[in-house]
């Protein structure tokens, strides 16, 4: 079986960079897709980065107990981990790796325990988090406020994970990762 490494961070933190890069080494990591009803960004496919629902499907499915954790970021905007997404990598011996947000984070931490390991990325600081989101493209002047505003608060979580890396340069977080997530698969 395999164990589950659980990375959250405030968006802009580098979460993604290091994930992707993690996802090239030699560690058997599969990563886990989650469930959003938010509308595809720019390239991505359904399958690929989330599995696109409606808001109704997705309330369907926190019916019928299928997810693992779920979160309604705000009016009809769903994020969650399907259960049987996550049990059927992990029973093909993968090791699953997640991008979920610091609440979500917690909570698969919790439900796993000794089998995954919880790393929380951390900026050098809020205006280091402000440049790179602006620096990043991907988003209007008014969603990178909002972003920095729930900083604040997912900042306060990082004491609640097992391990904090501090992103300031790059690849030193990144051999920092792959040290820290080696040993705890070697385990
Ligand atoms: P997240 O997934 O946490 O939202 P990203 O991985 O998308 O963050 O990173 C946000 C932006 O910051 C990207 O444009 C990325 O290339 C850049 N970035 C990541 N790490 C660093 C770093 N250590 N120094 C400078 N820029 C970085
Ligand atoms: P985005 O819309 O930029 O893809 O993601 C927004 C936020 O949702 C990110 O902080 C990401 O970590 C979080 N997220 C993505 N998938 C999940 C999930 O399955 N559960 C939870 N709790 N958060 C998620």
């Amino acid at each position: 079986m395999g164990k589950l490494i659980i990375f959250s961070a405030p968006s802009g933190s580098g979460k993604s960079t290091i994930i992707n890069y993690l996802l090239k080494q030699n560690l058997n990591l599969a990563f886990s897709i989650s469930a959003t009803s938010r509308a595809p960004r720019g390239t991505e496919q359904n399958g690929v980065e989330y599995f696109f629902l409606t808001p109704d499907e997705f309330r369907q499915k926190i019916a019928d107990g299928e997810f693992l954790e779920y979160e309604e970021v705000y009016t009809d905007r769903f994020y969650g981990t399907l259960k049987s997404q996550v049990e059927k990598q992990l029973s093909e011996g993968q090791n699953v790796i997640f991008d979920v947000d610091v609440v979500g984070g917690c909570n698969i931490k919790k439900f796993y325990g000794d089998r995954a390991l919880s790393v929380f990325i951390q900026p050098p600081s809020v205006e280091e988090l402000r440049k790179r989101l602006n620096g990043r493209g991907t988003d209007t002047p008014e969603v990178i406020e909002s972003r920095i505003a729930k900083a604040e608060f997912e900042l306060s979580y990082a004491d609640k994970f097992d391990v904090v890396i501090v992103n300031d340069e790059l690849e030193k977080a990144q051999a920092e990762a792959l040290e820290i997530i080696s040993n705890f698969l070697k385990k």
